[in-house]
């Protein structure tokens, strides 16, 4: 167990205490007094999902604003709702979020139910979303365990086992840790110290209200938890996309299966991406015959699984040239409100300048 300080307080009474002055204020977080709204709580959580506060917050207030309620949301169509995501990445999120938005509205009366195991039943919810949205909008006592508990944790109690084979144990300290009264508050209260106090490099112990309970700190070795076993390589995977320009402006595209990596967004038609060197034959796939030029460099995205090096090849085509079949003119003007992935966007700024 972390010991108790002199001050006899448990680590969540301690926590508590500090994040009654130190809370961060955020767009979706309810203020003091005020009652959580669930459909913020839900949304905020899914934009959160392997994305920071800082690229979120934007997104979040568009949304709100656009769709006040979940049933605003359910009522959008797709394609704008995918627009409207485009650039946050995980673009699973943006369908999962639509279809979910479409059962709170149609089969819980647009009121989004407060067990975790109802919420765990919803699409895109899963285990850590599911504790954090009984928490934080209902104020249900729920195990909310995510990166940034898991370093404070593993640090409160110096955990020595690497992860992730150490998560099972992680969970159960922190479940040790959740008081019964303010689990919600407690729970943001862990992930704003994560963020805030007890960071990946160079926690601030000085500052930190655990500092008399933490093992790892006491031990000097706050950095160097939670212990990790290392990640094999990953290869760089290899492609070429195609970006024709008609004379009047207009980007040839096509959109993207609905299932799978950037799975509904619109991209510039392009090969398969490989392991490997880029593919020597190229020229077999390109979409229109013109006299494509190859720009330099390739464009680099890295995505989680895998960076990728994209080369890019531009023409440019005379107005009445037709779009192959599966793929559409897009207009000029249009472009910049089109769903695509930052990592066409990129294309597109290195290809139209
Ligand atoms: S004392 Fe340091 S290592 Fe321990 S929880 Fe606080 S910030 Fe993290």
């Amino acid at each position: 167990m972390a010991d108790r300080p002199a001050s006899g307080q448990t680590p969540a009474a301690l926590l508590l205490g500090w994040y009654d002055r130190h809370r961060r204020v955020l767009p979706w977080r309810a203020l003091p007094g005020e009652t959580p709204d669930p459909y913020r709580v839900w949304l905020s959580e899914i934009m959160l999902q392997q994305t920071t506060v800082q690229a979120v917050g934007g997104y979040f207030r568009d949304f709100v604003s656009r769709w006040p309620t979940v049933g605003e949301l359910a009522a959008a169509p797709i394609e704008e709702v995918m627009r409207a995501w485009a650039g946050l990445g995980y673009y699973s999120r943006a369908r999962n979020l639509h279809r979910c938005a479409g059962i709170v509205a149609g089969d819980h009366a647009g009121r989004f139910p407060a067990e975790e195991a109802a919420l765990r039943a919803l699409p895109g919810i899963g285990a850590y979303t599911a504790a954090a949205i009984a928490a934080i909008a209902f104020d249900r006592r729920a195990v909310v365990v995510d990166g940034n508990v898991e370093r404070v944790v593993s640090r409160l109690f110096r955990v020595e086992q690497a992860l992730p084979a150490a998560k099972p144990a992680i969970r159960a300290l922190a479940d040790g840790l959740t008081p019964d009264g303010r689990p919600g508050d407690f729970a943001q209260a862990m992930m704003d110290l994560g963020a805030t106090v007890c960071t990946p490099r160079r926690p601030a112990c000085g500052s930190c209200p655990l500092a008399a309970p933490c093992q790892a700190r006491a031990a000097g070795d706050a950095e160097g938890f939670p212990r990790k076993t290392p990640r094999a390589g990953r290869p760089v995977r290899t492609g070429v996309t195609f970006v024709a320009i008609r004379a009047d402006g207009a980007v040839l595209v096509r959109t993207r299966p609905p299932k799978g990596l950037l799975g509904g967004l619109v991209e510039t038609p392009g090969t398969a991406w490989h392991a490997g060197p880029p593919p020597a034959e190229p020229l077999a796939e390109v979409p229109l015959p013109a006299a494509w030029e190859v720009l330099d460099p390739p464009v680099r995205h890295v995505f989680t699984h895998f960076p990728l090096d994209l080369a890019v090849w531009r023409a440019h085509v005379p107005k009445g040239t037709p779009a192959p079949p599966g793929h559409r003119w897009l207009p000029a003007a249009e472009i910049g409100a089109e769903a695509f992935s930052t990592l066409h966007r990129k294309v597109l700024r290195l290809a139209l300048g």
